[in-house]
């Protein structure tokens, strides 16, 4: 089994990004924009800029209180759509409740909008144009195709349908030509699903829940999931020491899908400067 290593490969795209930068006239920014202290997104947050700072990337931090009102942050972001010098809008997810963040993330030009979330740059990609993508499902393609596994031909089994994992990665999966199954919790024979599988990934949330016998022979598995397991660890919703014994790739947590998340984070964000300054 190859252990498919995100974190080696983000520090070699990390790497690839700072000399490209250190080459560009003017230097790529984003604004991050975090409402309340939801202390995972404080960690997300801070994790965001370390790695931005790394590449040269000038980062722009914006925080306003939980109690913000939908106004007040919309009128934060309307101001950097406009500002000629921000390549880049993050708005850390969730927000919280009282906020319509479909509202805000629309108001992110889709030439900006690094996270791939906004509604122009979801439907370029469903429609297998030319858009940004979202980081994580990016991040996943970029991992695989690193370890020379491609997709044309191949039957990928995408177990996951959110807005922010798994329907955008069945489409960037169709895009390169996989043939592509989406599961849910209401699919019904999950395992046999599974068991069908060139490349399994599993974007549930449920610890350890993919097992070997829901495993091809020779499958390459990624594992998105991040989960506190019963003994207190990190772990993923694949059950790792048993897909071992049949993946021919397998991912890591951590180390795996999440540093790749944060590395294309930063690609997107050179590649929209890059744009921008023509
Ligand atoms: P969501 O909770 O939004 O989606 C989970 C999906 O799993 C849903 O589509 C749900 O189906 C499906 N599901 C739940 N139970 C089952 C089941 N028993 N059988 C089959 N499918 C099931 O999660 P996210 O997509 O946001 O995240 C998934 C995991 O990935 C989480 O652990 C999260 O922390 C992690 N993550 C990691 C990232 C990284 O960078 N490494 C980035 C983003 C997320 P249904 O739609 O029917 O409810």
């Amino acid at each position: 089994m190859t252990l498919l290593d995100g974190k080696r490969i983000a520090k070699e795209i990390r790497e690839e990004l700072r000399l490209k930068v250190s080459g560009m006239s003017r230097k790529p920014s984003l604004a991050v924009v975090l409402v309340g202290q939801d202390p995972a997104s404080e960690i997300y947050v801070r994790g965001k800029i370390k790695a931005c700072e790394e590449v040269g990337i000038r980062s722009l931090s914006y925080r306003l209180p939980t109690d913000a009102a939908q106004m007040q942050v919309e009128e934060l972001v309307k101001s950097l759509a406009e500002q000629s010098d921000v390549d880049g809008i993050l708005l850390q997810l969730p927000l919280p409740k009282h906020l319509n963040a479909e509202k805000i993330l629309g108001l992110i030009p889709f030439e900006k909008d690094v996270d791939g979330f906004s509604p122009v740059n979801v439907g370029k990609i469903a429609l297998g144009e030319d858009g940004i993508s979202a980081c994580t499902p990016l991040g996943i393609m970029e991992l695989l195709s690193r370890y020379g596994i491609c997709f044309s031909g191949k039957r990928a089994v995408v177990i996951g349908r959110s807005k922010i994992v798994g329907r955008p990665l069945a489409l960037l999966l169709l895009n390169r030509d996989a043939t592509v199954t989406v599961c849910h919790s209401k699919t019904a024979q999950l395992k046999e699903e599974c068991r069908r599988a060139d490349i399994l990934i599993a974007a549930i949330g449920k610890e350890r829940f993919i097992t070997a016998d829901m495993v091809k022979e020779g499958a390459a598995v990624v594992d998105v999931g991040i989960n506190r397991g019963q003994d207190g660890k990190l772990c993923g919703d694949v059950d790792f020491d048993g897909v071992k014994e049949k993946a021919l790739f397998l991912t890591p947590v951590p180390g795996g899908v999440g540093p790749m998340t944060i590395a294309m984070l930063l690609r997107n964000t050179v590649e929209a400067a890059e744009k921008r300054n023509g």
